[in-house]
Formats: structure tokens, sequence, C-alpha cells
């Protein structure tokens, strides 16, 4: 049987499929950023951080993609030349033909993404997410005329609607009869204007998370064929569950904030923390967000966390922090962000074997933090 190529734009479906860029932060920017979608792929290097270094690494393992958490390009760009480390990896990257991605809010939020696993090596069960993780969900029922339904669904799904679970692109598609007549001045896409028309249509039915809905509902309209699109939105009882920022859950036996501290230490192979609070505090409940997630202080104390673990704390967050009874980890950003590699590897891997994609995930060695403790 003939082997079946693979092609960049295979690893950027398999990526939104597990991570949907519709989970990332407005401001920030996921998926393919430099590569072309059709160029073939077998190898790709995971990565923290889009580095000269890493790019290399890349190149000499043959690997075709890079894929990183920290986006090269957030910004847009008023120049394109070799003096900054981004220009030059942008360089090498269109010469050497090394794509870049990124998964970086999206991995924060998903499930089965950073902060899960940031959680699991700490040893904090029973998770959910610390913010945003019971929004509401609504159905959404389209009718369109049979033979767009794909096209329609597509766009929907692409736009962060149908996800259930583990799952996504969930639909359910029912054969039905529509009816309409159009008014003067209507340039109908079927039938004439004045006459009654009857047109095969499926009823296409989906789930969307609140927040998603302005964006999902126009992607729907714009990929529909109909000049008025007929269209249900239902508030439903259900929440999506599992996804938002940070993590919060308990640890399988109560400890003090030194004896957590330590495990911190040692799971996340840092060489030193900063440590906000009384060493003997008890800890139980515990609140992680990998990266920069001080921000979270407040929802963390309002939920009961004797503990917060992330990185980059600022001086008044810390005195925030302890007049609220909340302890606080620094592990740093790099500290409490590196473990992605491994595991966003093995995800990718689990997700192309099981999409039979022959794709080679490879983690990056010898990222460092940039940061030393003397
Ligand atoms: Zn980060």
């Amino acid at each position: 049987m003939k082997q079946r190529i693979i092609r960049i734009h295979d690893l950027v479906g398999l990526l939104n499929a597990l991570y949907p860029p519709a989970l990332a932060e407005s401001w920030d920017n996921v998926g393919l950023q430099v590569g072309d979608p059709n160029a073939q792929l077998s190898k790709v290097l995971v990565c923290l951080d889009p580095s000269e270094r890493a790019l290399q690494a890349a190149v000499e393992q043959g690997a075709e993609a890079l894929l990183c958490h920290h986006p090269l390009l957030v910004k847009p760009l008023q120049n394109l030349t070799p003096v900054d480390e981004t220009g030059r990896i942008l360089f090498a990257a269109v010469r050497q033909g090394v794509a870049i991605l990124a998964a970086h809010t999206n991995l924060d939020r998903a499930g089965n993404g950073l902060n899960d696993w940031l959680a699991a090596a700490l040893g904090v069960g029973e998770c959910r997410p610390l913010l945003g993780g019971d929004e509401q969900l609504l159905k959404l029922v389209v009718y369109v005329p049979a033979g767009y339904e794909t096209k329609v669904a597509d766009a929907m799904f692409r736009a962060g609607a149908g996800h259930i679970g583990n799952y996504d692109s969930c639909s359910f598609r029912r054969k039905g009869v529509g009816t309409f007549r159009a008014a003067d001045g209507c340039s109908p896409f079927i039938g004439q204007v004045g006459e009654r028309s009857s047109v095969r249509e499926l009823r296409l039915e989906t789930v969307v998370p609140r927040e998603l809905l302005n964006r999902v509902v126009d992607r729907m309209v714009r990929a529909h064929p109909y000049e008025e699109v007929a269209y249900d939105l239902i508030p439903l009882a259900n929440r999506r569950e599992g996804i938002g920022l940070g993590r919060i859950g308990r640890l399988a036996q109560a400890t003090t904030l030194a004896e957590f501290a330590a495990t911190v230490k040692q799971a996340l192979h840092v060489d030193a923390l900063r440590v906000v609070g009384d060493d003997l505090a008890k800890v139980n409940k515990v609140a992680v967000c990998g990266g920069s997630g001080a921000s979270l202080l407040n929802e963390a104390a309002r939920q009961g966390a004797d503990v917060l673990v992330t990185g980059d704390v600022k001086y008044h967050e810390a005195l925030t922090a302890d007049s609220k009874g909340l302890a606080l980890i620094d592990a740093g950003h790099f500290g409490t962000e590196r473990l992605m590699v491994g595991h966003l590897a093995e995800a990718m891997g689990q997700g192309a074997a099981a999409r039979g994609l022959e794709i080679e995930f490879l983690e990056m060695q010898g990222e460092e933090d940039p940061f030393k403790t003397v």
C-alpha cells in the first residue's frame, strides 16, 4: 500500500484538534507561525522557547517543524531583518525549511494541557480549573441545504464549536424539508422571488461555549450559502468542564508549606524557590498556574487554596497573598513550564498515532532558565 505523504497542515490539524486555538487568549498568537502548509513532514521538535538554538537543533535532528510553547510572533512586525533574534530565526526557518508552530494559552487552558501536567507533577489530584472551568454551553441548531453541511460544520468547528470532553467535531445531523418564500428585493440562493420553495435541508446541531458564541455564529453565517440563515440558540443546563486557567485540587495527604516546597523543588528540578508564608502552615488544597499566574491569587484565596504555585511573582503580589493568608511558591516561569516539552511530545505522538499519521515527536534537550541562582 502506498504510504500517505504527511504535510505541515496535518500537524496543524492535529494540534488544533488537541489544543483548539479557540481556547487561546485574544491577544495570543497560536498555531502555524512560519512555514508552508503543503511542505512534507516526518519529525517535529518540541520545545519551550523559539530560540536560535532550538531551530538549530531541529535542523540537526532532521525535524521539519519546531513546536514551541511561547509564540515567536505576537505583535505585528514592522520589518524583517536579521538584526534581532526573531528576525534571524525567521530568516533561518524559511531558508532551512523548518516550520514554526506555537501552542501557548490554548495549551495552558486545555484539558490534558500544561496546568494538568503541572498539577500532576506536584501530586495535586481531583483537579478542576481555577478560573472559567464551568462555562455555560449552548446548543446551536442551523438549517443547511443538503451538500453544504460539511462546509458550515467545519467553519463552526474551527471557531471552537463541537467540543465534548476529549472529542472534537461533535455534531448531529437530520434530514428534512425547509420551505420559504423570498420577498421582493431578495436574491435567494435557491428558488425565485415571490414563489414558495421547498428544499432538502439538514438540521445540523452542535454545542458552543457561551464565550465563543459570537465568533461561531459569525463564521457559520459566512460559510452558509443562504442570504438569511435560519438558526436556533438553545441555552443548556450542561456546563463545559475541565477547560480554564490554572488548576485547583488536593494533595493525597496534608503537609506543611516547608515540606510541600521541598516536593515542588524536587518535582520541577529547580535550584531555588521563593516562598511566601509560614513554614509550618498546613498545605492540602493547592492551586497551580504555569508561567505567570500571580493574577490568579485572589481567585485561589477565594476558593480556599492553601498555596498557589506559579512563577514571575512580584513584590506587591507577594504582600497581597500574605495578607489573605494564601501561601505562594514561585518556582519560576521556566521551572513551572518546562515540563510541557515531554508531555506535549507524548500527547502529540499519541494523537498522531490515533489518526494514523506517521510523525515523530522529539523533545528539545538542554533548554535553560535564563535566571541563575547565585
Ligand atoms: Zn510561559
